[in-house]
């Protein structure tokens, strides 16, 4: 490609997941020319398998070291519900991205340890969960022991937020073909050129500011750019999945003491079966176990935090497991950090960005903005000349590529 070809942009994001996607979108409000990059497809990895849920803190108030953390959370409820419900100029427009449920609900196991996690809970939030009447708890919680909280914490499809945030972004959002569609020229993280490729063509671009928002693949990148990876750290999951088309929807976590025994979250796969995915503690020590014992161990643990839930009466109950790992800036003991996080080069012109949690994507955009040291025109302009370059797709959700196993196949597999 000559000099000549070269196109000048302000900003340059690599990685099209949430973060990426809300850096981008914010950048081109603020009136930077920006363009952002994908090498597969947008929000795979992390962001496509996320449980959309919108974190209040309550989370962070169950260990006493994490109170820190919820206050850099504490305000992404209410301000994802207003782009949903009164979208403006300030964020993106997430009118049709989909709310799963309003809320999340709080319940335990009969342990001691864990009523003394409830009440703990309870007492360091501000915004305090409500304990609701038996009868408008959800069916499938009427007879779990003790009190059942109702959370103001709202989830979101993912698919439908990352489409509604890339969707006005196509002219400025495009595809290459993995991450060496992607040939950086740079001197020590000092980004001079990027030319990127696709099977049809190349273009090359000359960028004021990079940010890297490319999850797990930050690490290769930073690499490339003669960096230190190590200031990235992963912390891995092994999720559970179940699908049948009786299962309740709910959305909720199951506390026991100070730790999420169990976290919830509903949605329907493309043939209107209702799947779960399960987190919490049961995907983190799952990570030691291969498929077929964690998915065992799962039907143990729904069976103890969901005693009215028969699996045996449900038709056609499948379950499966997959692996993904999140990635964030490493902190001291690799835990997770108490924010979003950046890394900022040579005065803000290569960003390495981390969200630490989908719901602090719109904190960690204001905060690229602030490090990067271009500056806006008036006005929005035009981006730059992408073609032969295409838009990438959404990437699909975790259980339209998973390997199902039927439930009396879990159970005979499992201890007797
Ligand atoms: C199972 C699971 C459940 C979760 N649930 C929640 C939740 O309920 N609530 C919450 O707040 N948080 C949740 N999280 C955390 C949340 O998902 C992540 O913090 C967030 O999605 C990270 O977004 P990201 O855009 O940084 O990374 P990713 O979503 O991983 O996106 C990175 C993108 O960059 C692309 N890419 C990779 N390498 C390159 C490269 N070299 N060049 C260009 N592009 C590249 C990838 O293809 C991908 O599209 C969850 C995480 C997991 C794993």
């Amino acid at each position: 490609m000559s000099e000549a070809s070269e196109q000048p942009v302000d900003l340059l994001v690599l990685g099209a997941g949430i973060a990426g996607l809300w850096i981008l979108d914010a950048a081109t409000r603020a009136g930077l020319r920006a363009v952002g990059v994908e090498c597969a497809a947008i929000g795979r990895g992390q962001s496509v398998s996320a449980q959309g849920i919108i974190h209040g803190g309550l989370k962070y108030t169950l260990r006493e070291r994490d109170v820190a953390a919820a206050g850099s959370i504490r305000d992404m409820p209410a301000e994802w519900l207003r782009m949903n419900r009164e979208p403006d100029s300030e964020g993106p427009d997430l009118s049709r991205a989909v709310v799963s449920s309003p809320c999340t609900w709080i319940w335990r196991t009969e342990r001691l340890a864990s009523r003394i996690g409830m009440l703990g809970a309870r007492a360091a939030l501000r915004s305090r969960p409500e304990a609701v009447k038996r009868t408008d708890r959800p069916v499938i919680l009427q007879s779990v022991p003790g009190q059942v909280l109702r959370v103001d914490e709202p989830v979101f499809e993912t698919r439908t937020v990352l489409q509604a945030i890339a969707e006005p972004l196509q002219d400025r959002l495009v595809g290459v073909s993995g991450p060496e569609g992607i040939e950086i020229s740079s001197r020590s993280g000092l980004v001079d050129t990027v030319t990127l490729r696709d099977g049809s063509g190349e273009v090359c671009l000359r960028p004021e500011a990079v940010v890297l928002a490319a999850g797990t693949g930050n690490e290769g990148l930073l690499s490339r750019l003669g960096l230190d990876a190590g200031i990235a750290q992963r912390r891995p999951l092994h999720m559970t999945l179940l699908r049948s088309p009786d299962l309740p929807r709910l959305h909720g976590h199951c506390v026991d003491g100070n730790r999420t025994r169990i976290t919830v979250t509903s949605a329907h796969d493309s043939e209107g079966r209702v799947v779960w995915q399960l987190g919490g503690e049961l995907a983190e020590s799952g990570v030691d176990r291969d498929p077929a014992t964690q998915l065992a161990h799962a039907a143990g643990e729904i069976e103890a935090v969901l005693p009215a839930l028969d699996p045996a009466s449900l038709r056609n109950l499948e379950w499966a497991t997959y692996r993904v790992d999140r990635a964030e800036r490493r902190t001291g003991q690799g835990l997770r950090p108490d924010d979003a996080t950046i890394e900022s080069h040579h005065d803000g012109r290569l960003i390495a960005a981390w969200p630490t949690k989908w719901a602090l994507a719109p904190r960690l955009a204001a905060r690229v903005l602030e490090a990067i040291p271009c500056r806006a025109a008036s006005g929005t302009p035009a981006p730059p000349d992408l073609r032969p370059l295409l838009a990438p797709e959404i990437a699909p959700y975790p259980w339209e590529e998973a390997t199902w196993t039927s439930h009396q196949d879990v159970r005979s597999a499992g201890p007797a």
